[in-house]
């Protein structure tokens, strides 16, 4: 029976499925095998994990063998105790459970004055459960009649980030890697530098699953070969006019003022902090 809760999941590629939680328009997927599935993402509270963990039920009969985080931050993670389980491994980049304390802290020090945010009581409640797996560059599982592949690819977004690939359905989330509802999210830990290498690894990722590939972001519809490799231009120019500017210049807020980006700057202060901030440790 198709009832209004599986109506919330759009199958975007063969078995997988994406539903866009409201707060924030954060992307959850399941990966459905023949044996098991797989959650990518867990959204922002235990309340809204536990909200995901019901629509996955109602999804599939399958249960949840394996559950992924794609980075660190908070609204990709904090779900995590909805689906704690000692035979369930919760997967990251191995920097997440690093990280972690530190970002749960400013997160939970962010929404104690966010008294009109809807997420505030559910995510100062949350007692945030960090993946119990890890891994440096590749982890593999198998659901069944399905593999499914999760590649670090380099620093981008984060230093934590991974994408997870389904080869047999042309499938890969790329986490915040790539954002199609607003410009790439350049946060307080974002690493622009590095950032448009990760992505030419996500477009080979992208040419070995052919063509009609699907890419889920972390936000926003899924896109293709081509909004990725657009995105990778803004990134490449990000990068390339942070290099430029550093050359005569020592303060990021007059660089950012300076123009010539592909976004608007409000997007930009991060990418030009961390971007001067890296180039000269580097010169040091
Ligand atoms: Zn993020």
């Amino acid at each position: 029976m198709i009832d209004d809760t599986y109506m919330d999941w759009t199958e975007v590629a063969d078995r997988c499925f994406v539903h866009r939680f409201p707060y924030l328009d954060v992307s959850s997927v399941v990966i459905v095998g023949a044996e098991a599935a797989l959650v990518v993402d867990t959204l922002a509270s235990t309340k809204q994990g536990e909200l995901l963990a019901e629509q996955v039920r109602a999804l599939t009969d399958r249960p949840v063998r394996v559950v992924v985080n794609t980075h660190v931050h908070f609204d990709h993670l904090f779900g995590n105790a909805a689906f704690a389980d000692a035979d369930r491994p919760i997967v990251a980049h191995e920097s997440v459970p690093l990280d972690l304390p530190a970002h749960e802290r400013q997160v939970k020090q962010l929404y104690e004055n966010e008294t009109d945010d809807t997420n505030r009581d559910d995510a100062l409640a949350t007692d945030v459960l960090a993946p119990t797996d890890t891994f440096a560059h590749t982890w593999r599982t198998d659901l069944g009649d399905r593999p499914v592949e999760l590649h670090h690819l380099g620093r981008g977004h984060t230093r934590g980030d991974i994408v997870v690939a389904v080869p047999d359905a042309g499938l890969v989330c790329a986490g915040d890697l790539v954002e199609e509802s607003g410009p790439p999210s350049f946060g307080a830990d974002c690493h622009p530098l590095d950032w448009p290498a990760t992505l030419t690894g996500l477009l080979e990722l992208i040419d070995r699953l052919g063509p009609d590939a699907v890419v889920v972001p972390g936000h926003g519809y899924d896109v293709d070969r081509a909004f990725v490799a657009e995105q990778l231009a803004g990134i490449t120019r990000v990068a390339e006019r942070i290099r430029e500017l550093a050359r005569d210049m020592t303060d990021p807020a007059a660089a950012l003022a300076a123009g010539g980006w592909p976004w608007p700057p409000a997007h930009l202060a991060e990418a030009v902090r961390r971007g001067f901030a890296q180039l000269a440790h580097a010169d040091r």
